[in-house]
């Protein structure tokens, strides 16, 4: 009987004690589990903070960067409008001192100019003239294109234009053609009807110095009234047919930069000369008709 009752007490204090155990498991697992909620509530709030003090750093260099932009921009746009009051003075000077030099590549456009083995007059005309307006900018000539690409503009428009900037000299740049396919060389037309404008020294120089660069053939210097450029123009100008596409031989070479870079030399040394002596470059060769 007291064993039974022993027994039966031990059996209790047993499942009390294992019932303590589980509990205790329990509240150590709660406890862990809060600590762990609690941690990781800490560590997204440290992160949050963090978070929000680089993006205060980072708004703060971005203001202080503007701050440091926004002086410059204005030194910028000041410059900017600097050198267009500049470069519209200068041009403003341009027109009072008449120092441009008008450069035509004649034809253009829809225009094409003499047609042979698919080379067009006007591109030969626009890669001669480009090339003479670069060296005289390198000599310090202010020298303009009377087109800059590939455009129709009216021989009237172009001599017009002229006019009204007051140039200095205008030089108008062609391709020749004839039936007669042997037939080559340089030929420089002018007004020599208008004796006040000295058209005949420019074309006389800038002729005999092209067929000096070139060694081509100098053909005649003709004076002309009924051109355009060369008559209606109220400076001096003349127009120089640098070479004649119908000839196979000068095609050739014309369609060549290293030739054309010589036409070009000596078209600025014909304008140079013209411009820095009296007289004539040479006395024999070339005879004005
Ligand atoms: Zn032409």
């Amino acid at each position: 009987m007291y064993t039974r009752r022993y027994r039966r007490a031990r059996r209790r204090r047993e499942q009390r004690a294992f019932l303590q155990r589980i509990l205790v498991g329990v509240s150590v697992i709660c406890i862990l589990i809060v600590c762990a909620a609690v941690t990781l509530k800490t560590k997204k709030e440290t992160q949050r903070v963090e978070a929000r003090s680089a993006l205060m750093q980072a708004s703060a260099v971005m203001q202080k960067a503007q701050m440091v932009q926004e002086p410059n921009k204005e030194a910028g746009s000041k410059q900017q409008e600097k050198q267009i009051e500049e470069s519209q003075k200068a041009e403003r000077s341009g027109d009072e001192t008449e120092e441009v030099i008008i450069i035509d590549p004649g034809h253009g456009g829809m225009d094409g100019g003499c047609v042979f083995d698919d080379i067009l007059e006007k591109d030969i005309n626009r890669m001669i003239a480009a090339q003479v307006v670069v060296k005289l900018r390198k000599l310090g000539y202010q020298a303009e294109l009377a087109r800059e690409g590939d455009e129709y503009i009216d021989k009237m428009e172009r001599v017009e234009s002229a006019n009204a900037k007051n140039a200095l000299l205008y030089v108008s740049i062609h391709q020749n053609s004839c039936e007669d396919q042997s037939v080559e060389g340089i030929e420089t037309w002018y007004d020599g009807s208008d004796q006040t404008r000295d058209s005949g020294r420019l074309a006389q120089l800038i002729q005999q110095a092209t067929v000096q660069e070139t060694g081509a053939k100098g053909r005649e210097l003709v004076s002309e009234e009924e051109l355009c450029v060369i008559s209606k123009s109220r400076m001096p100008s003349c127009l120089i047919e640098t070479g004649f596409l119908s000839n196979r031989k000068e095609r050739g070479k014309l369609a060549t930069k290293e030739y054309r870079e010589q036409i070009a030399d000596g078209i600025v040394k014909g304008i140079v000369l013209y411009l820095t002596s009296d007289g004539d470059f040479c006395e024999e060769g070339t005879e004005r008709i």
